[in-house]
C-alpha cells in the first residue's frame, strides 16, 4: 500500500505557523514512507474565501521547501461538489442518514435544554427530501468509535454520545464534515495527520468513512500551538501568519527548523540540526502530544544562528529584499542610487552577527546610504551632555590630522582624545556614534567610519556639533 497524506489547508486568510508545521510533518511522513503529499485546497466556505489566500498557501509552501511541481495538487475541494453529494445520497438511500426538519428551538423545546444535542426526533419518521430539510447521519446506538491515532494511541468515543450530525443543509449542500471525508476517500488517502483541533470531528467522520464502505485511515492529531500563556495561538491576539514572518526577515530553514521542533526533538541534545538530519530522525509517533509553546523569542535566537552561519555572500544575498523594497516589504529609507554595494559588503560581516532577524539590516547600515542621519532624538538627548561640543571640535581636529583613514587608527586617536578629558573610550565614542549615525548603538563604530569615509564623518561630526550650540 503506497502511503498518501495529504494538507488540507481552508484559504479564508493568512497561512498560519501552526498549518505550516502540519504540512511540514505530513510532507516529512509522505517521504520517509515513499508516499505521495496531496495537496488540497478546502474552498467550500465560499463567504471566506478569496483566490489570493490560495495563493498566500502555495507560496508559503514553497518558501519552506514544499515546492511547486514536487506534489500532487493542488487539488480544490469545490470541484468535488458532484461526489459529496452523490455520497450523501448513497447515505440517505442505504438508511444511514434521514432528513429532519428541526429547529433548534423545536429541539429545546423538547428537549428542555440548550446545551443538549439532537435528540433524534426524525429518526424513524420517514420525511423525505425536500427544501429545508438537513439530513443527518444515522449514528449507532451502541458501541464505541476507536481512532487509531500514530500521537495518541486509541481515542475512544461512545456512539451513544454521538449526535446524529448533520451531513447536508436543508439547501442540499453537504458539509465540511462529510466533504472532508468525501475527498480524502476518493484521494486515496491513507493517513490524516492534521491539527488537534479536528479529533472532536474524528468519530464522526470515521463512522462516515465505515458507512460509506471503505476502511478509514490511520489518524494522527498532531499539538495544538499555545503562546506563553498556554492560550491558542490566534491570529486576533498573535502573530501567527508565516508571511510576517517571512517579511520580518526570518529565514525559511530556521522557520522550518524551529517549526519541526514544536513537540519534537532530534536525538542528542541539539536543536540546531541540517534539514536532512530531521527528515531521518522526525517520528511522528514520538511527537508529544501536548499543547506545544510557540516560543517567538526563542525563534528569534534561533534565526540569528542561522543568520550567522550563512556564507557572508548568501548573507549580503538575502538582506536584498530589505535594502530595496519589494511588493510585500517596505522600502529603506534611502533612494535606490545613494545605495553602494561596496560599502555594504563592507560592513555586511559586522552586520551578520548582530542582527537576529534581516529587518533589522536597515537600521543598521543607513547611515552609509543616507545623505545625512537619522537622528534618534530620545537617543541625543540622552548622549549630548556638557563637554560633548568640545569633544567633538577635538574628535575633528584630531581626524582632521589622520594619515590613514583607517578603523584602527581612527580608534587609538578617539582614544587619545577621550584620555585627555580622562574619559574611558565607551564614553569618548558615544557622541560620535550618536552625531555619525543617529543612533547609540549599531556596528562597531571605527569600522563604519572607515567605510563611510573621512569627508563624510568629518562633515556629520561639524553639523552635531553645531546643534549643540
Ligand atoms: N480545512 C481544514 C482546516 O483548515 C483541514 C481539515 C483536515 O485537515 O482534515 O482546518
Amino acid at each position: 500500500m503506497t502511503v498518501r497524506v495529504r494538507f488540507a489547508p481552508s484559504p479564508t486568510g493568512m497561512f498560519h505557523v501552526g498549518g505550516a508545521r502540519s504540512a511540514l510533518q505530513n510532507w516529512i511522513y509522505a517521504r520517509q514512507q515513499g508516499g505521495v503529499f496531496v495537496l488540497r485546497i478546502e474552498d467550500t466556505d465560499a463567504a471566506r474565501n478569496k483566490p489570493e489566500w490560495t495563493e498566500g498557501i502555495l507560496s508559503a509552501l514553497d518558501w519552506i521547501g514544499i515546492s511547486r511541481g514536487s506534489y500532487e495538487g493542488p487539488y480544490f475541494q469545490s470541484e468535488n461538489a458532484g461526489e459529496h453529494r452523490a455520497a450523501a445520497a448513497r447515505l440517505y438511500e442505504s438508511g444511514r442518514a434521514y432528513y429532519c426538519d428541526c429547529t433548534r428551538e423545536d429541539v429545546q423545546a423538547r428537549t428542555g435544554s440548550q446545551y443538549q444535542g439532537y435528540d433524534g426526533y426524525h429518526r424513524d419518521r420517514g420525511l423525505g427530501p425536500g427544501p429545508g430539510h438537513a439530513l443527518r447521519f444515522r449514528t449507532p446506538d451502541e458501541g464505541a468509535t476507536v481512532v487509531v491515532d500514530l500521537i495518541r494511541g486509541e481515542p475512544t468515543f461512545e456512539n451513544k454520545l454521538i449526535e446524529d450530525f448533520v451531513i447536508a443543509r436543508g439547501d442540499g449542500s453537504p458539509v465540511f464534515l462529510l466533504a472532508n471525508v468525501v475527498d480524502d476517500m476518493t484521494m486515496g488517502i491513507t493517513h490524516v495527520i492534521r491539527a488537534e483541533e479536528h479529533l472532536p470531528n474524528t468519530p464522526k467522520q470515521q463512522l462516515l468513512w465505515e458507512a460509506l464502505g471503505v476502511k478509514p485511515p490511520i489518524w494522527a492529531h498532531v499539538p495544538v500551538v499555545v503562546n506563553e500563556k498556554r492560550q491558542k495561538l490566534s491570529k486576533r491576539r498573535d502573530k501567527v501568519a508565516l508571511e510576517a514572518y517571512r517579511e520580518e526577515g526570518y529565514l525559511a530553514g530556521a522557520m522550518r527548523n524551529y517549526l519541526m521542533l514544536l513537540g519534537w526533538a532530534p536525538s542528542g541534545d541539539r536543536e540546531i540540526v541540517p534539514w536532512s538530519v530531521i527528515e531521518d530522525e522526525f517520528r511522528l509517533d514520538e511527537v508529544n502530544p501536548s499543547p506545544a509553546f510557540f516560543d517567538e523569542k526563542k525563534l528569534r535566537a534561533f534565526n540569528g544562528e542561522y543568520i550567522r552561519a550563512l556564507p557572508v555572500a548568501d548573507f549580503v544575498d538575502a538582506c536584498q529584499p530589505w535594502l530595496t523594497g519589494t511588493e510585500t516589504i517596505a522600502p529603506p529609507p534611502w533612494q535606490p542610487e545613494e545605495f553602494d554595494a561596496d560599502a555594504f559588503a563592507a560592513v555586511a560581516p559586522l552586520a551578520q552577527t548582530r542582527i537576529a532577524v534581516l529587518s533589522e539590516i536597515v537600521s543598521n547600515v543607513d547611515f552609509l546610504f543616507l545623505a545625512s542621519p537619522l537622528i534618534d532624538e530620545a537617543a541625543w538627548t540622552k548622549t549630548m551632555k556638557d563637554g560633548s561640543a568640545e569633544l567633538l571640535d577635538d574628535a575633528v581636529a584630531a581626524f582632521e590630522a589622520l594619515e590613514s583613514w583607517d578603523a584602527e587608527s581612527l580608534k587609538s586617536t578617539l582614544e587619545a582624545v577621550g584620555a585627555e578629558r580622562g574619559l574611558k573610550l565607551g564614553k569618548t565614542q558615544a557622541p560620535v556614534r550618536v552625531a555619525v549615525t543617529g543612533r547609540t548603538v549599531g556596528l562597531p563604530l571605527f569600522e563604519s567610519l572607515e567605510v563611510l569615509g573621512r569627508e563624510r564623518t568629518l562633515t556629520r561630526i561639524r553639523a552635531a556639533r553645531l546643534r549643540l550650540v
